[in-house]
């Protein structure tokens, strides 16, 4: 891994050296290439301004000479040269302002405007003028011009300028170090802002690098990591958006894995629970079926003892009961889990049905001398009349058993709507029995749980009955609480929805 990041980091010095690198020659490859070009035009204009002076210089001296030769006396161009040469070399050189040598049409030094004869060796110069042309000798910064003169078609001779290149030299080297200079200025001008715009591109890239890593390590975008109008923007709105695409994508796999956790956690309860059941109901199942065998073992051994014989068939009758409410209670918690689909739910009036279960237990509240009232009041709930039923006579029955002799036990309805809009029924079922501790409020809801051990077992108690009416509750989208509990009384309350719902499908 950091072999790769290396080899990255190695990749990205190279490459902005290369390009910084690459500016630069382009840049000096431009600059010489005009310095090269622009001084190649000056001393070309140079030699072209030289020759045009050289050659008008030569044609007013050849006007000279030939209005001498015309004027003279008629002697041959050789003679006219022998004669008068010197004097025309030094009156060429005072109207030109230059050095003027004269030669006789056979290449012979006829005169000269300098102190003395130049010794410089022009004889094959003079072979180009006798035939016509011009001719030019270079000697250092100096340049000698060669031209013939006629007089006519007739050959007179050659005239000589010495021409000084010592100026020209002079502008050409200052045009030529001023490149240089502005060259070097530019050069160096140019590769510092080549370095800085490049190093300003990979900064940017930098940062769409550590944008990738960020995203890589879970860190998503909340802005593009660089605002551009052109490809390198692009990329970054590309990065951003692609960020967006994989939170909302890693978010939806994180639900799911949180739903998947949440479903194991309750399966893993709920096989916690099974055990725990099984293990409950087997040990409750136990101690009635003791005391029915110790008491047939009794009949069987004191079978003429009349007094002992009706005490344990009421004894054995008693236990055989709880035994019955046990398994029952039992098989209806366990079948609920299973069968969820078996819950009815209806439309219907509340008040017969709870005027139904109140006399279902008016009997039993009479031989414990409970009193029994009721506040009832027409209304709709939505509810299976079954589950409903077993629900108000569980916590009847329960108000009556853990009450105080001559207490009383009241039933009331009435409807409550929420914050939501939704309208809910209420069942009351307030008793002045012994009450329940505070801490254990919320424990009398588990099965198998009871408060007391013997007075549970005293009036039948299985630790079933709460936990069932609860369950058959939920299932019906409704709760039910111990909302009140003390010395003086307990009051339970059952909430229910007073208007249909649409039962969804359970996933499987
Ligand atoms: P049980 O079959 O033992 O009555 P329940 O699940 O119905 O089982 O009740 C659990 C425990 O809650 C009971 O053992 C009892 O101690 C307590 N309990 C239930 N109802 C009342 C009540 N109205 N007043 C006081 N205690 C109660």
């Amino acid at each position: 891994m950091n072999r790769v990041a290396g080899s990255r980091q190695k990749l990205k010095i190279g490459l902005k050296g290369k390009i910084t690198v690459f500016l630069a020659l382009l840049l000096a490859f431009v600059v010489v290439l005009l310095s090269m070009l622009v001084l190649a035009g000056i001393r070309e204009d140079q030699q072209r301004r030289m020759e045009q002076s050289f050659s008008q210089l030569a044609s007013s001296a050849n006007l000279r000479v030939r209005e001498e030769y015309l004027t003279g006396e008629r002697v041959s161009p050789d003679e006219f040269m022998e004669h008068n040469g010197q004097s025309l070399a030094v009156d060429l050189g005072g109207q030109s302002g230059m050095a003027v040598t004269l030669y006789s049409a056979d290449g012979v030094f006829a005169g000269t405007s300098l102190p003395v004869q130049p010794l410089t060796d022009v004889k094959e110069a003079l072979a180009h003028t006798s035939k016509g042309q011009e001719a030019y000798i270079t000697l250092g910064n100096q340049v000698l011009y060669l031209a013939p003169l006629y007089n006519a078609d007739q050959f007179l001779g050659s005239v000589q300028f010495h021409g000084s290149l010592q100026e020209q030299e002079m502008f050409y080297r200052h045009i030529r170090s001023l490149f240089i200079g502005t060259g070097a200025a530019v050069l160096a001008v140019g590769l510092l802002l080549g370095y800085l715009y490049v190093w300003r591109q990979s900064f940017i890239l930098g940062k769409l690098n550590q944008a990738a890593k960020d995203i890589g390590e879970g860190r998503y975008l909340d802005k593009p990591p660089v605002r551009r109008r052109d490809e390198i923007g692009e990329l970054a709105e590309g990065i951003y958006d692609m960020s967006g695409s994989i939170s909302s994508y890693v978010d939806e796999l994180n639900e799911e894995k949180q739903k998947l956790l949440t479903a194991i956690k309750r399966l893993q309860e709920l096989e916690q629970q099974q055990k725990q059941f099984i293990g409950n109901i087997s040990h409750e199942l136990k101690t009635p079926l003791t005391s029915i065998l110790a008491y047939s073992d009794l009949l069987g051994m004191y079978s003429d003892d009349p007094v002992l014989l009706q005490n344990a068939r009421t004894q054995i009758s008693k236990e055989a009961e709880r035994l019955y409410a046990l398994i029952e209670k039992a098989l209806q918690l366990s079948s609920m889990d299973i069968y969820d689909f078996e819950t009815h739910a209806a439309h219907f009036q509340v008040k017969p049905l709870l005027e139904e279960g109140l006399s279902r237990l008016r009997i039993k509240a009479e031989k414990q001398r409970i009193s029994l009232s009721a506040n009832l009041k027409e209304d709709l709930v939505w509810a299976d009349p079954d589950n409903l039923m077993h629900m108000v006579t569980n916590l009847l029955s329960n108000a009556i058993k853990y009450n105080r002799p001559g207490g009383w036990v009241r039933l009331s309805n009435r409807s409550e709507t929420e914050a939501t809009g939704e309208r809910r029924v209420i069942i009351e079922v307030a008793d002045s029995g012994i009450g329940v501790p505070e801490e254990l409020r919320n424990r009398i809801f588990d099965p198998f749980f009871t408060v007391s051990d013997d007075r549970s077992r005293e009036t039948g108690g299985t630790g079933l009955g709460l936990a069932l009416v609860r369950s058959l509750a939920e299932k019906q989208h409704g709760t039910v609480n111990l909302v009140e509990s003390g010395p003086k009384g307990s009051t339970f309350v059952i909430s229910l929805p007073g208007e249909p719902i649409a039962i969804e499908p359970q996933e499987e």
